[in-house]
């Protein structure tokens, strides 16, 4: 039977993603699909800079870049069009290295995910492929899915399986886990346009309709590309609502079928769920598969991104022998405990916001409601740390930003998929390192700006860049440097933060 470290079920864009990241980490990896080709329509709209520097890793940064969007920042308004609240988003290269927001069509990323592995030997991607039964055997997964080209069925084996299989995925059925609800289910019509030549009035911002008749969204793609997303009433119909006539009446007010294409029209039931058990033994859940989030802060995607980013490194120290017994089980405990808490807050973050958009609020409700409670209302100032797990400290498991070296060149190209401790210089000095750890000190890059943003001298970064603590005396600095594994067979005890 084939043998693999890793089957990942599920080619979306968190599996390929995955894939990614355990191709570049030298492990043979399998990634099954269903489909044979990519979602085609258009799905997420906005990722964030945490997401773009995943993909720098990847090497897909430079490539979407230039497909994107400006993304100036949100606009509440009231059936009127008076401004509730204005809420900027920052511009320019911010703390990770890329700006805070893009805009950007779905199937174009999927496109430079599914092309990039194609360079990467280690990963076997296998469309048509239908994963109908897994069995956790202890010391590996059997795998059994049909080869829809053929009907014939295959059976595989690997360490670890993880369901990157969707909101409907049959990995969490296996997992057996319930889903804690946040309350929000809700129709929205999704409507997606191509201009037919440019429509400036509409504007760059995305925009909030505050409308209790009839709430809406309205954000701005790259190039001609816009959508609107709008309320289904319980009583409507949404056979009837998506009608292509029913709908240009809807958008009256902002456009007429002469100066756009309809690219689509679907209504979607958005939910939000958090699955209660994100790992059974070798199998895992990564992405919708594990949480489903309403799309006002466009974060369902940049979740999956964020959950493979923690996972990929746990799996591939354990899978490469690092890391292994005891200590490679309460590794991969962490992956829940650090990212759950993490993914709830952003879904009910937009749960809030989804209720909002239901009402007139007043500036003052709306401000208090939206990230930022302290009335700066900047995405940046919310970016939850992740839940209790690897490091020590309050100032363990902060997302770290990205140092710019001396030569210009961002520290994660430098050091990829290694701890590194970035350090005042005078706090380095005379340190010994485990082999492959990287530094970084203030006097060969910017990390003066990250460390004061920390609030500490020094820290340790993990692979996803998140921090294992913060250092302020050379002591504190190598008990730091002691969590990072000191040798191939052993990993520190964890503290739980
Ligand atoms: C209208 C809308 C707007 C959105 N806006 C945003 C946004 O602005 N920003 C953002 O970050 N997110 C947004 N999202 C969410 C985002 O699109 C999803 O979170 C993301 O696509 C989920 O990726 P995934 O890889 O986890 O799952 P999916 O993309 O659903 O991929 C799962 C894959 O698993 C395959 N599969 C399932 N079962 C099996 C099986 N048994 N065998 C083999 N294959 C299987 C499926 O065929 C599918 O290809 C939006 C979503 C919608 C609907």
């Amino acid at each position: 039977m084939e043998e693999f470290d890793v089957a990942i079920v599920g080619y979306g864009p968190a599996g390929a993603v995955l894939a990614h990241l355990l191709g570049q980490c030298g492990l043979k990896t399998v990634v099954l699909e269903r489909e044979s080709a990519a979602y085609h329509l258009p799905r997420a709209v906005h990722f964030d800079a945490e997401v773009m520097r995943v993909l720098q890793w990847i090497g897909i940064a430079e490539k979407i870049e230039p497909m994107t969007a400006l993304h100036p920042g949100m606009r509440f308004v009231d059936g009127g069009g008076k401004l509730l609240l204005d809420w900027p988003r920052p511009q320019g290269e911010g703390p990770q290295g890329w700006r805070a927001n893009y805009r950007f069509h779905q199937p174009d990323l999927e496109k430079l995910l599914r092309d990039g592995l194609a360079d990467r030997p280690e990963v076997s991607v296998r469309t048509r492929c239908d994963v109908f039964f897994v069995e956790d055997q202890g010391e590996s997964v059997e795998i059994r899915y049909e080869d829809m080209t053929c009907g014939k069925v295959n059976r595989i084996r690997a360490k670890y399986v993880v369901g990157c299989d969707g909101a409907r995925s049959l990995i969490r059925r296996y997992i057996e886990s319930g889903m804690e609800d946040y309350g929000f289910h809700e129709r929205w019509l999704v409507v997606d346009l191509i201009l037919n030549r440019d429509k400036p009035e509409l504007g760059d911002h995305s925009i909030q309709y505050c409308v209790p008749e009839r709430p809406a969204t309205y954000v701005r793609g790259p190039g001609m590309r816009r959508r609107w997303e709008i309320t289904v009433r319980p009583e409507e119909d949404s056979a009837e609502i998506a009608r292509p006539e029913r709908v240009w009446e809807l958008l009256k007010d902002w456009i007429t079928p002469e100066e756009a294409e309809l690219e689509r029209t679907a209504v979607y039931v958005f939910h939000s769920l958090v699955a209660d058990d994100w790992r059974k033994g070798r199998l895992l859940l990564a992405g919708d598969a594990c949480h489903q989030t309403p799309p006002f802060m466009g974060q369902g995607m940049c979740a999956g991104t964020r959950d493979v980013a923690n996972l990929y490194w746990k799996l591939a120290l354990i899978c490469q022998g690092k890391v292994t017994g005891e200590a490679a089980e309460r590794l991969l405990d962490t992956y829940e405990s650090e990212r759950k808490p993490n993914a709830r807050e952003y879904i009910q973050t937009a749960v809030r916001l989804g209720g909002l958009i239901n009402t007139v609020g007043t500036e003052t409700a709306l401000r208090a409601a939206l990230p930022g409670a302290d009335g700066s209302a900047r995405m940046e100032s919310i970016a939850p740390p992740i839940g209790p797990g690897l490091g020590q400290g309050e100032k363990a498991g902060r997302l770290f930003g990205q140092p710019r070296l001396a030569d210009g060149r961002l520290m994660d190209r430098v050091f990829p998929h290694a701890f590194v401790v970035v350090a005042d210089a005078e706090l380095a000095e005379g340190l010994d390192l485990p082999e492959g750890v990287g530094l970084v000190t203030t006097a060969n890059s910017n990390a003066a700006e990250h460390l004061a943003r920390l609030g500490a001298r020094a820290t340790v970064l993990r692979p996803d860049r998140h921090t294992l603590g913060g250092a302020d005396t050379p002591e504190e600095l190598r008990a730091l440097v002691a969590l990072i594994l000191p040798n191939p067979l052993t990993l520190q005890e964890p503290e739980m933060v």
